[in-house]
C-alpha cells in the first residue's frame, strides 16, 4: 500500500470520526453517528494493519471476530446503570493499550538508533505516564461503581502532598528520558509511579463522583492515544486521540456546570460528603408532607390539558421507562399534551435519560430541555416527578448556604400540581432534604416507579 493510498484512507476514517461526532450530538441522528464513527474505526484498524504488516491475516481476522464477540456480548448484556462502569473500562483499556504501544515503540527505536528525535522521547513519555494514570484510575472507577473497591471517599493526611510527589516524580523521571534517551528503560518505573498516581488520584473521590471522573479520564485516554500516534507517528490515531481529548473535556466540563462545581472541587473537595451546612429533614418535611394515591393521580390527570413528566435516577432504579412510554400513550389518547423535561445531570451519566427514553420508543419531539421546558411549568397542570430529586430541588435557587447553592434546575414547583413518585422521603445523591416535598402544591405517590406508573394507568383506564 503506497503511502498517498493509506493517508487518503486515514483521512476518510477521520472525516468519518467528525461527522459521527457531530451526528451523536442529537438523539435522532446518534445511531448513525455511532456507525459512521465505527465505519471510520473499522477503516482505520484495517488500513493500518495492512500496510504495516505487523500480524497474520489469519490472527486479524480472529481478532475481529473475538473483538466483536465481546463487544456484542458486553453491549446485550449490560444493564443501562451499569453503563458507566463499562466506558471507565474502555477508557481504561485505552490507556493500557497506549502504555505498552508506546513503550514497546520507544524501546524499539532506543535499540536501532542512538540518537533518538525529541519527538519521539517526548511523546513515549507522555503517553506513558497519561496511560498509566487513565488505566489505573478507571480500574478503580470501574472498582467503585461495581461495589469492588469502597464507594465512600477514602482520605487521609497528607494526602494532596503526597499525590504531588508522586506527579513531580513522574514528571522528572519523563524529563530524564528525554534529556538522556540511553535510559529509556526506566520507562516502566516511570509508568510504575504513574500508575500509582492513578489509583491515588481516584481512591479519595466518592463513588457517586466517578461519572465525572470517568468523563475527565475518558479525555486523559485520548490524550494518551494521541501522544501514541506521535511516537508510532501515524495520523490517524493522532486525529482520533485528539478528537476523544477534547470531547471528553467538554463533556466535563458540562457535567461539572450543570452540578455548579468547579473541576477542582470535585477532583479535590470533599466528595461525597453531606456539607454541614444541608438543612435537617425533619425542620424541612415536618407534618407538611402530604401523600396520595394512584387513583387520585388519574383524577386529577383527567382534568389536565398539559402535563410535564420530570424522570430522574430513581426512573432509571425502577427501570420504568416502558411503563412510562404506556402512560404517555395513554395521555396522549386523552388529547393532554405530555412533554419530558431533561436536566442535563439527571440520572447518574449524561444523556442518561436521553438514551432510557428513547429505548422505550417516546418520540424525541416530546422531550424539551431544561431552558427551553421552564418557562413553560407556570403553564403546566401537572408535573409528574418520576424518581427525580437534586434536579428538582428549590434549594438550590433559595438557599444560598445548599450544597447545590447555585445549581441550574428544573423549575417544577411553579407547575399547578406536582406528583412526586418514589419511594420514600430518602434524599437523592446529594444527600440533602428536598422543600418541594413539603410544597403545598406538591403530592407524594410513594413506592417503586414502575409500579406507580403501572397503577396510574390501570387507575385511568379504570376511571
Ligand atoms: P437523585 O439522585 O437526586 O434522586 C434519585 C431519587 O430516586 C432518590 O431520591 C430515590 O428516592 C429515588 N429512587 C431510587 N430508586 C427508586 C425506585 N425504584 N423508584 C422510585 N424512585 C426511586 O436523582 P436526580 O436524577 O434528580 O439527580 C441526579 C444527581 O446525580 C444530581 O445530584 C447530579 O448532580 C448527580 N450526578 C449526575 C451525573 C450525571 O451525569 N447525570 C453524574 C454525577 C452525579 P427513594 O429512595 O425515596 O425512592
Amino acid at each position: 500500500m503506497t503511502t498517498a493510498l493509506v493517508n487518503i484512507a486515514y483521512l476518510i476514517a477521520s472525516a468519518l470520526f467528525i461527522i459521527g461526532l457531530k451526528y451523536l450530538s442529537h438523539p435522532r441522528t446518534a445511531v448513525r453517528g455511532n456507525l459512521l464513527g465505527a465505519a471510520g474505526m473499522l477503516i482505520a484498524i484495517v488500513v493500518t494493519l495492512l500496510n504495516r504488516r505487523i500480524v497474520s491475516f489469519e490472527i486479524i481476522i480472529a481478532g475481529f471476530i473475538l473483538g466483536a464477540a465481546i463487544g456484542t456480548i458486553l453491549a446485550r448484556k449490560i444493564q443501562m446503570t451499569g453503563m458507566p462502569q463499562l466506558v471507565a473500562l474502555f477508557n481504561g483499556f485505552g490507556g493500557g493499550a497506549s502504555v505498552l504501544v508506546a513503550g514497546s515503540a520507544l524501546i524499539e527505536a532506543a535499540g536501532k538508533a542512538h540518537d533518538m528525535p525529541c519527538q519521539l522521547t517526548i511523546a513515549g513519555v507522555a503517553s506513558g505516564l497519561i496511560g498509566a494514570v487513565t488505566f489505573w484510575g478507571s480500574l478503580i472507577a470501574f472498582g467503585k461503581l461495581q461495589g469492588v473497591v469502597p464507594e465512600k471517599p477514602l482520605r487521609y493526611s497528607g494526602e494532596q502532598i503526597f499525590k504531588s510527589i508522586l506527579l513531580l516524580a513522574s514528571l522528572a523521571m519523563g524529563a530524564w528520558i528525554v534529556i538522556e534517551p540511553s535510559t529509556v528503560h526506566f520507562y516502566w518505573i516511570l509508568v510504575a509511579v504513574a500508575s500509582a498516581l492513578g489509583i491515588f488520584l481516584v481512591i479519595p473521590i466518592g463513588g457517586a463522583d466517578m461519572p465525572v471522573v470517568i468523563t475527565l479520564l475518558n479525555s486523559y485516554s485520548g490524550l494518551a492515544a494521541c501522544a501514541t500516534g506521535f511516537v508510532l507517528g501515524n495520523n490517524v490515531l493522532v486525529i482520533a486521540g485528539s478528537l476523544v481529548g477534547a470531547s471528553g473535556i467538554i463533556l466535563t466540563k458540562i457535567m461539572c456546570k450543570a452540578m455548579n462545581r468547579s473541576l477542582t472541587n470535585v477532583l479535590f473537595g470533599g466528595l461525597g460528603e453531606i456539607p454541614e451546612s444541608a438543612a435537617d429533614a425533619d425542620d424541612v418535611y415536618g407534618g407538611k408532607v402530604k401523600a396520595t394515591s394512584a387513583e387520585e393521580v388519574a383524577m386529577l390527570l383527567e382534568t389536565a390539558r398539559r402535563v410535564v413528566i420530570v424522570p430522574g435516577y430513581g426512573m432509571a432504579a425502577a427501570q420504568a421507562q416502558h411503563a412510562v412510554r404506556d402512560l404517555f400513550n395513554l395521555l396522549e389518547s386523552k388529547k393532554i399534551e405530555v412533554e419530558f423535561a431533561i436536566h442535563p445531570v439527571a440520572g447518574r451519566m449524561p444523556g442518561h435519560m436521553n438514551v432510557l427514553l428513547a429505548e422505550a420508543d417516546i418520540p424525541y419531539d416530546n422531550l424539551r430541555e431544561m431552558d427551553e421546558v421552564n418557562p413553560t411549568f407556570e403553564q403546566t397542570d401537572i408535573a409528574i416527578v418520576l424518581g427525580a430529586n437534586d434536579v428538582v430541588n428549590p434549594s438550590a435557587r433559595t438557599n444560598p448556604k445548599s450544597p447545590i447553592a447555585g445549581m441550574p434546575i428544573l423549575n417544577v414547583d411553579k407547575a399547578r400540581t406536582v406528583v412526586v413518585i418514589k419511594r420514600s422521603l430518602s434524599p437523592g445523591f446529594a444527600g440533602i432534604p428536598n422543600p418541594l416535598f413539603a410544597a403545598d402544591n406538591t403530592l407524594m405517590l410513594f413506592g417503586d416507579g414502575k409500579k406507580m406508573i403501572q397503577d396510574l394507568i390501570t387507575a385511568l383506564k379504570e376511571g
